[in-house]
């Protein structure tokens, strides 16, 4: 059951010394006010924090829909004792308040970045949900949707795939299927999938063409709650019938809205492609750009070749995007910098690439 879920002989690993407390996985499937929809190796349950778990004030917050937790099944729930590390966490930053950042799902593999070909093509909002996409630890694609209805996607996916530097970007359509093959391609079985996107753009309607009948049959479940009284229970995790996941929660859909409207100046994505380009030529592979000798970046920036203000502009949205993460959410720390090792490394394969190309 559990493997349907994500789970891999990595997590088997790192739950060891859970299992020898006489723990069990299981993945948060939905959370509502202070009860949490679990799957575990024998099925669905009803989770609820232990009083420990309340009272030690866990730093990286409650569990999110997303998150594997080590629970003590008994009878019909369980109790959750822990939240196990995230390999991903997208976190909602409360505007100008000074509050702490949300942590709103978890452990997303791939993060659909959907924009319409029908009139939605917006570069700063998708390099802003690329940024997104980054911050959280997921690998992004972007989905040009309503191909139906654009004659000729080719320009705009050529013109979308310029600002995204490397990041795939295909054009597909939930009315007559062109693009969903492609897309299969990165709905492999156990992966988690969100869709990130303006209203409108056909992320409802995407997720209904991928899941077919199964939506309708899992989405809303009807099921007693604690005092016997029937509730219907949105399920936020949901089982496509390829073996993916898509999470889809009221939090992420907020998180979306709040993207879009956020606007952006930074050309994140431009520069992170330019900085990776220069730092082929640094004299160390893990080279931080900063006193390092040998440094091709500080090079760069001394003979004018990289503009001064991109690069600050770069540092400082690659530095906000970090401590969002950072800051907010411990456990993603070892996430993070395995994602920046990974989009570096991806730099430097994207810039091979294009040279083999150009030869
Ligand atoms: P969401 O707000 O992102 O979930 O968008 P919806 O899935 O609700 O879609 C918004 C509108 O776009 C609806 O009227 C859909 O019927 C329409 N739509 C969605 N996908 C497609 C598509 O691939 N082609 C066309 N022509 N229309 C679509
Ligand atoms: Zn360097």
């Amino acid at each position: 059951m559990l493997t349907h879920y994500g789970w891999s002989d990595a997590l088997q690993h790192d739950f060891a010394p859970y299992a020898a407390r006489g723990l069990a996985p299981a993945r948060v499937t939905a959370q509502h006010r202070g009860l949490w929809r679990l799957m575990g190796e024998a099925g669905e349950m009803e989770g609820r924090l232990s009083g420990r778990f309340v009272h030690q004030a866990f730093e990286g917050g409650y569990p999110v829909t997303g998150d594997w937790v080590a629970v003590e099944p008994h009878g019909e729930g369980a109790t959750i004792a822990a939240v196990l590390p995230r390999a991903s966490a997208f976190t909602r930053q409360a505007a100008g308040t000074g509050q702490a950042a949300q942590v709103v799902a978890a452990n997303v593999d791939v993060a659909l970045l959907t924009a319409s070909l029908n009139g939605d093509l917006n570069a700063r909002r998708l390099e802003r949900y690329l940024a997104t996409a980054y911050a959280s630890g997921a690998e992004p694609v972007i989905l040009l949707t309503k191909a139906d209805l654009c004659p000729d996607p080719a320009p705009l996916v050529a013109e979308v795939e310029a600002i995204a530097c490397g990041v795939p970007v295909l054009a597909v359509s939930a009315a007559n299927g062109e693009g969903l093959a492609a897309l299969a391609g990165w709905l492999k079985p156990g992966r988690t999938a969100v869709l990130l996107g303006s209203s409108g753009v056909g992320k409802s309607t995407l997720v209904n063409a991928l899941s077919g009948e199964a939506r309708m049959a899992t989405a809303a479940i009807r099921e007693a709650d604690a005092h016997g009284r029937h509730t219907t229970t949105h399920r936020e995790l949901i089982a496509l019938p390829s073996g993916a996941l898509i999470l889809d929660t009221p939090g992420m859909r907020e998180l979306g809205l709040w993207q879009a409207e956020a606007g952006v100046e930074a050309v994140f994505a431009d520069a992170t492609a330019e900085v990776e380009r220069l730092a082929e030529a640094c004299r160390f592979r893990d080279c931080a750009h900063g006193r390092e000798p040998g440094c091709a970046v500080q090079a760069a920036l001394a003979d004018g070749t990289l503009d001064a203000a991109r690069w600050r502009s770069f540092q400082k949205l690659r530095k906000e995007l970090a401590h969002a993460v950072r800051q907010e959410d411990p456990l993603a720390r070892a996430a993070e910098r395995k994602r920046w090792a990974a989009v570096h490394k991806a730099g430097r394969a994207r810039t091979r690439a294009k040279r083999e190309m150009d030869d």
